[in-house]
């Protein structure tokens, strides 16, 4: 054991999640290669946790807040703030919504709390529709409301959640059935669920979920269920955490998968938008917005610090089009690792949309979760010098690939490469 990891377990909990049985100090980075203290490069398929959105250092954002640290890190929201307005602006034209309002938090758990508490607000009912195996954050709200409740076995949530079918689309009642069927049957599972409840306030959706091993309903299912939402005036709210900022190729939000359902009344975003800042937020028609009591602020939401990083970011990433890139590259390394996996009785499914990428695991010939062969990959790809995700709580068995969107088609290569024979080395 490391004298560093000796020193994490003697102060840090139990339940703070670490990669690999000789967990790695990651010192520097650069572009898609991040470096460790065992002074080994490694080729980042994970983008720090979906967090690392263009690239490691980006000298463009390594600019702006070096620039603004010159100036000042943070002076409040009690005060006018150039570059907190001036992202607003951007993300609330690029949300799709109309008359769209930002409120920027540090994390997506108390993005999410916030999307909460205005839709129990402004619909005057604490009751909240989520999906089965989603995940929403840490806190009490959050994890409260999480489907997948491999976090924590209680919750004292004083919100009181029901769970709809449909996030899932490979296991569950209706795995086996086409996606009309799929989608029909979700729908009337929804009504079934709102004969018999009061009016909940909103349904809150991953439009992929991340944690819970990037896993998607067909196209034009939130469409299917926001015509069953609105006639009852329930908001929808699309926690974009993980699926924001064109990371899934074919649409800059997850949500746009659902066609014609149209923006969500909230959307959530964190994680990619900072560049590794602790940036995220909420977008919300001005009258959802506007339903809470004045003089509310978020100390450190909006810091100049953060929004410098995160205007230079997201500048970058729509000057390069990057979601063109992981649409192209994305595309690539999903149709080589279906090659890989076709011939691996050990992977059930690889899936996923552009640099957004699940790779299921099961013990060969059944259809059991298999989270030691995950474990074990996960290792072999260290030890080629790769680095990857898996899912969480109930859900570690399916490996998660999502690298910053600047990855290369060689780059895509290599680390294919690397996870064919890693893959190779499980049963
Ligand atoms: N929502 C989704 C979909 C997430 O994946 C996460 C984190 O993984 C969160 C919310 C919570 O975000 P954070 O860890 O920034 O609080």
């Amino acid at each position: 054991m490391s004298d560093l990891y000796a020193r994490h377990k003697a102060v840090l909990p139990d339940w703070l999640a670490l990669y690999y049985k000789d967990p790695l100090e990651i010192t520097h980075g650069e572009g898609r290669h991040v470096w460790g203290d065992d002074g080994r490069k490694y080729l980042d398929f994970f983008g720090g946790i979906l967090t690392t959105m263009t690239a490691h250092a980006l000298p463009e954002v390594t600019k702006a807040v070096t620039e603004q640290a010159g100036r000042i890190l943070h002076s409040s929201t009690l005060y006018l703030n150039r570059p907190m307005v001036e992202l607003a602006e951007r993300i609330a034209q690029l949300s799709g919504i109309p008359d769209a309002r930002v409120f920027f938090t540090t994390s997506g758990t108390e993005a999410n709390d916030t999307a909460l508490l205005l839709a129990t607000t402004y619909r005057r009912s604490n009751q909240i529709l989520a999906m089965r195996n989603s995940y929403h954050g840490r806190s009490f709200s959050a994890v409260g409301i999480t489907g997948n409740r491999g976090w924590s076995p209680t919750s004292l949530s004083p919100l009181q959640t029901l769970y709809v079918h449909g996030g899932v689309r490979t296991r569950g009642p209706f795995a086996r059935l086409s996606d009309a069927d799929f989608i029909a049957a979700c729908v009337a599972d929804l009504k079934d669920l709102l004969g018999h409840t009061r009016s909940p306030a909103a349904l809150i959706a991953e439009p992929i979920q991340g944690v819970g091993g990037f896993t998607s309903p067909p196209d034009g299912l939130y469409a299917a269920f926001r015509e069953v939402l609105d006639e009852h005036g329930i908001l929808w709210i699309a926690d974009e955490v993980q699926t924001g900022w064109g990371r899934t190729g074919d649409n800059f939000w997850g949500w746009q998968a659902h066609g014609r359902s149209g923006p969500p009344d909230i959307l959530t975003f964190a994680k990619g938008i900072g560049n590794g800042m602790s940036i995220g937020g909420v977008v919300a028609r001005a009258d959802i917005m506007n339903c809470l009591d004045a003089n509310s602020i978020s100390t450190f939401g909006g810091t100049q610090i953060t929004m410098a990083a995160g205007l230079a970011n997201l500048s970058y990433l729509l000057e390069h089009d990057l979601q063109g890139n992981a649409r192209r590259v994305g595309g690539l390394l999903i149709e080589r690792l279906r090659a890989v996996a076709a011939q691996l009785p050990v992977v059930r499914e690889v899936r996923g949309r552009g640099l957004m990428i699940g790779i299921e695991l099961v013990r060969p010939g059944t259809d059991e979760a298999h989270p030691d062969a995950a474990a074990a990959v996960l290792e072999a790809a260290r030890a080629e010098g790769l680095l990857i995700g898996k899912g969480g709580g109930h859900n570690t068995s399916v490996l998660r690939i999502a690298p910053p969107l600047t990855l290369t088609v060689a780059e895509a290569e290599e680390g294919a490469a690397i996870l064919e024979r890693a893959l190779g080395s499980v049963h």
